[in-house]
């Protein structure tokens, strides 16, 4: 497929899929309108990397559907400067988005075969902000805590506390609660050693193992 022909449809995406659902947030619309989608999955995938739902991405993963992307990406209150911890790298693809907005992002995935080709993906697109991490990402990752925001990218049944201890005081989580099918999306603040918890919809993730 032609460069501008993938631009076209980047740009369809973020008309269609994100501001008509009210995403509003610039800072996010530039940075859908700008990473390459299509590079984050196999070429099998390419020409559907622009269309409204979820994709394979091997290993039984999946990478999101954009405007899921989008959603948890605007509730983090992201800007210049904050540092993000993501648990669940994948494609790499939610990776790519926040480093377009935040200072630096942490990154968490257990699959190294899928961390390695995400590293990859990203590394050749020229991010200098970006930390990949191999574990589990339950634990979080301590050493550069405490984050401004902490992204998890599968589903919990609760919120793993070591995550909650790495997120500094009136900081922000964003994470998918619930079992394999029905779950919802929630917006976590920190406050005074409890939580302001919202509801952000139903979603549909794959399991945090
Ligand atoms: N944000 C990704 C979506 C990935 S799907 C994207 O845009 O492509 C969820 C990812 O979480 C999968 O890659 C899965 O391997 C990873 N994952 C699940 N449980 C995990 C755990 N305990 N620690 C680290 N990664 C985990």
């Amino acid at each position: 497929m032609k460069k501008t022909q993938l631009e076209l449809m980047r740009q369809h995406m973020v008309e269609m899929q994100l501001k008509r659902r009210g995403i509003r947030d610039k800072k996010i619309l530039d940075a859908f309108a700008k990473v390459p989608r299509h590079r984050f999955v196999n070429r099998f995938q390419r020409r559907f990397a622009y269309e409204d739902h979820p994709l394979p991405i091997g290993s039984g993963q999946t990478i999101s559907q954009p405007y899921i992307v989008a959603l948890m990406s605007e509730a983090l209150n992201l800007e210049g400067g904050k540092k993000v911890l993501e648990i669940g790298t994948g494609s790499g693809y939610q990776t790519a988005i926040l480093a377009e907005i935040a200072g630096e992002v942490f990154t968490v995935e257990n699959i190294s075969k899928l961390q390695a080709q995400a590293k990859g993906t990203l590394d050749d697109i020229g991010y200098d902000n970006i930390t990949f991490i191999e574990g589990d990402g339950k634990k979080g990752y301590s050493e550069s805590a405490p984050y401004d925001a902490i992204l998890v990218t599968a589903a919990a049944k609760k919120i793993p506390k070591d995550l909650y201890e790495q997120l500094e005081e009136g900081g922000i989580m964003v994470i998918p609660l619930g079992g394999m099918f029905m779950q919802s999306l929630y917006r976590i603040e920190k406050r005074d050693g409890s939580y302001d918890k919202h509801d952000l919809g139903g979603v549909r993730f794959v399991p945090l193992r």
